[in-house]
């Protein structure tokens, strides 16, 4: 099966234009990129883009899939029985792919219905993101995320707990190395897992293949998990000079996850969102404002992510995140390249997603209109008029 895809614009992910080319999908991947000039490869469906951008398909770095994005989603989760979670999982991996994201990863779920979710959209039972999932978060008695958390205390339980996540199965391993917003009575600026207990569970992880990825929000944990050899550090909210420069110096990039915060911010206690989240988040942002902009202007590298299934960050809404991207100082082409070419580099699927050029899987977007000029447009499931994943059409409204 082939599908041409003729005129353009094409963003190729990597913050190019390309006008006047064909762009060849055949089966799973894209086969080629050709002159508009070029015959046609025989057989091909053509699809005429008449000034619709085709984009590659957008790429979350950190959601949770378990998170019904209700105003307690956390207590909420804590409290359900484990079949009513893997039943809203699986309905909120579809609105996921529907809102134009082809691939997630997801940064902590609960009793394996993560794994269970990614394997059985990988082996086509139900619809959805290609998912990544990191199996339950890692952190320390009563630290961040203990709810639905596994509790470790020093070097040999942390490493325990992440040999565990590995064994379940998970793609990558998650430390929680401060306190956080969602969770009652701990503080976003506080150091929680020390730097040697760090070290041991991401030395297990490495062992193992496996990426580390970090919930980090004040500075001693942000440098303790980069000196730990941490591999992604998430929110960032209290960047100093010392901890950008160990970020540059170990490339390692920042998930910023903007929407958390502004969509508490947003719908407040009235919504039903805890006080104690509410304020924290108010607290601390203007320091993850004032954080993000020293990472982009150092040049940090910055990958989309939302934390989609916090409160109101709901999913299939995941676009939205580019939209506070902008509003931050970022370029519409900026916040794209950060949602593909970028994010994929931080999954370790560069040889796969994240671009369009031969030997890509052929995960794409049509979008009607110009989302260089108006980025809102990838908010609107109106206005994406085609998704392919894997080459297969999720949605066409030409049909
Ligand atoms: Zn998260």
């Amino acid at each position: 099966m082939r599908r041409v895809f003729t005129g353009g614009p094409v963003f190729a992910g990597d913050g190019k234009i390309l006008e006047n080319v064909q762009v060849v999908v055949e089966d799973d991947h894209i086969l080629n990129i050709l002159d508009a000039g070029a015959p046609v490869p025989q057989d091909a469906e053509v699809i005429p883009l008449d000034g619709n951008f085709l984009l590659p398909g957008l790429i979350d770095c950190h959601v949770h899939l378990c998170m019904d994005a209700g105003p307690d989603p956390i207590g909420a989760l804590s409290r359900e029985p484990v079949p009513l979670t893997t039943l809203k999982a699986a309905e909120l991996a579809r609105k996921t792919l529907l809102g134009g994201v082809t691939t997630v990863r997801d940064m902590g779920g609960l009793a394996g219905v993560d794994l269970v979710l990614r394997d059985a959209i990988a082996a086509g039972r139900i619809p959805g993101p290609k998912v990544l999932a990191s199996g339950r978060l890692i952190c320390m008695t009563g630290g961040h995320g203990w709810q639905i958390g596994r509790q470790a205390d020093g070097e040999a339980e942390v490493m325990r707990a992440a040999r565990e996540q590995i064994l379940a199965g998970a793609d990558l391993v998650k430390f929680m190395a401060t306190g956080g917003v969602m969770t009652p009575g701990v503080e976003p600026g506080s150091e929680q897992f020390t730097e040697a207990e760090l070290r041991a569970g991401i030395r297990e992880a490495h062992k193992a293949g496996k990426r580390t990825a970090t919930h980090a929000q004040g500075t001693q944990g942000i440098k303790n998990a980069l000196r730990a050899g941490i591999d992604s550090i998430e929110h960032g909210i209290y960047l100093d000079v010392e901890s950008i420069e160990l970020m540059l110096q170990r490339s390692v990039p920042l998930v910023p996850t903007m929407s958390a915060l502004f969509h508490i911010e947003k719908n407040g206690v009235q919504a039903g969102i805890p006080e104690f989240a509410v304020a924290k988040s108010l607290r601390v942002k203007p320091f993850f404002l004032e954080s993000l902009t020293m990472a982009r202007e150092a040049g940090v590298v910055i990958a989309m992510g939302t934390d989609a299934g916090t409160p109101f960050n709901c999913h299939g809404g995941n676009a939205e995140e580019l939209v506070f991207m902008t509003r931050a100082g970022f370029t519409a082409s900026e916040a794209l390249v950060a949602a593909t070419k970028t994010a994929a580099g931080v999954l370790g699927l560069e040889q796969e997603i994240g671009t369009i050029e031969a030997g890509k899987r052929a995960d794409l977007l049509v979008i009607q209109g110009d989302p260089l000029q108006d980025i809102q447009l990838l908010c609107d499931q109106e206005k994406i008029s085609m998704i392919l994943q894997d080459g297969r059409v999720v949605k066409d409204l030409r049909s």
